[in-house]
């Protein structure tokens, strides 16, 4: 837990200065930002926000200019690649570095998964040729049938058609992970549904006992609102050290629970989610605390927007001496949201990295729509938006 020192008072107004923290943005964006936070809180506006959109796109209303100019333009980095470059490029200057993100979502089927595999190769190749890029990312269901994933989690057995869109799947993980390999550039799996994440683990461990034997190229993400986690991030220990590799993990709370909590319910299992917020809190705060205590085989990309769990972090980096700046600590915020974290812990200098989501808008619509209803559930997350604008465009007037 947060120790409340006086030495820990000084990292609490760390995250606080909302100068900095808002330093890319002008007077006319911030209230924009005041005004979209401000629908997003309320569910209802969201829901007829959610239902209006999906009605217009069908209907093929012209509205794709008034999602350009609010969601897009607030939690999206551009519709193409070198469009979102020149966002990567401004929040560099400000030593804020990025991993982009292809949002579009594929049908199920294996076209579409060996077009997302080509998206990928093509971010591998892209981060490879630009010296400010490190990252880059992929959720495996976007290469991966998640009919055949939760058959493997499950240990059924497959039959020989499953078998052989199953290896399909792993040659593409390994297509991925091996040019990663190649150019140099990491490369982190996103964490989905509990019941297709063991064969995700599986075969992401495949891949970092082959590729991460010299660092950690290859990140799993390990959600800690599941209370089997800390267990698991513990059999990743013994495995790097009996193998001889490096661990590279993106520790999240994770973004599934009410399907997670609704499924285990209507099936009649023990949910895989804690009990509460706060035992998610503890769990999450522990997973940092082991994987900064055994920095010799792991690599560490702490995913969350919770600031008590930064300062956490913070502190224990503290305690044992390690560099703000040590190469092997990343913290990650998604872009549009969090931005007093990111450029206060920059300017710290911290190793800070965004998540630019970038695609046609028409085409990034489902995952604009899940970041307002994030934002609706986590009401705490969204009122500290709200109140951190506001002292900025107080303090602005002022001075
Ligand atoms: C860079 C980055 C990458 C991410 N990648 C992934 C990913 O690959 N996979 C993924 O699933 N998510 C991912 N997420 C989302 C993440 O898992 C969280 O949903 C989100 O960040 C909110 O959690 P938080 O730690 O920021 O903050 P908080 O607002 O403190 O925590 C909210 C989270 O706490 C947990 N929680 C809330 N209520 C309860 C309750 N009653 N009981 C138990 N737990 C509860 C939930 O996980 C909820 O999302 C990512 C987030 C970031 C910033």
């Amino acid at each position: 837990m947060i120790r409340f020192t006086a030495k820990l008072g000084i990292y609490f107004m760390l995250l606080d200065n909302t100068e900095n923290g808002f330093i890319l943005k002008s007077n006319f964006e911030l209230k924009k930002a005041y005004f979209l936070f401000k629908i997003i809180s309320n569910r209802a506006l969201t829901n007829i926000g959610k239902n209006a959109l999906e009605l217009s796109l069908k209907l093929k209303l012209p509205i794709l200019f008034i999602v350009k100019g609010t969601v897009f333009e607030q939690f999206c980095s551009g519709e193409t690649l070198d469009e979102s470059f020149k966002t990567v490029q401004k929040l560099y200057e400000k030593n804020v570095k990025s991993y982009l993100h292809y949002s579009v979502e594929g049908l199920e089927n294996e076209e579409s998964y060996d077009l997302s595999l080509k998206e990928v190769l093509n971010s591998i190749d892209f981060v490879a040729k630009r010296n400010i890029l490190d990252f880059t990312v992929f959720k495996p269901t976007a290469i991966a049938s998640s009919k055949i994933l939760q058959k493997v989690s499950e240990k059924k057995e497959l039959d020989e058609d499953e078998k052989e869109l199953f290896d399909k799947a792993v040659e593409r993980f390994n297509e991925i992970c091996s040019l990663a390999h190649k150019r140099d550039v990491k490369i982190l799996v996103d964490a989905e549904e509990s019941w297709i994440q063991d064969a995700i683990d599986q075969i992401v461990l495949k891949m970092m006992l082959k590729y991460n034997k010299e660092k950690a190229i290859v990140y799993n993400t390990s959600q800690m609102y599941r209370h089997d986690r800390l267990k698991y991030l513990k059999s990743l220990k013994e495995i790097a050290k009996k193998e001889e590799i490096f661990v590279g993990i993106k520790l999240v709370r994770g973004a599934y629970i009410e399907k997670e909590n609704k499924r285990a319910l209507k099936n009649n299992y023990k949910s895989p989610i804690c009990g509460s917020k706060d035992l998610t809190d503890i769990n999450f705060n522990s997973g940092a605390e082991f994987i900064l205590s055994n920095l010799t085989l792991f690599s560490f990309f702490s995913g969350t927007h919770n600031e008590k769990s930064i300062y956490k972090i913070i502190d224990i980096m503290k305690s044992k001496k390690i560099n703000n700046n040590d190469s092997k600590i990343w913290f990650g915020q998604l872009y549009g949201m969090s931005d007093n974290i990111s450029f206060n812990l920059a300017k710290n200098g911290f190793n800070v990295i965004k998540y630019l989501p970038f695609g046609p808008i028409k085409k990034v619509v489902p995952y604009l729509i899940r970041r307002a209803e994030e934002n609706t559930s986590v009401k705490g997350q969204t009122s500290r938006e709200l109140e951190l604008i506001k002292t900025e465009l107080k303090r602005r007037k002022t001075t």
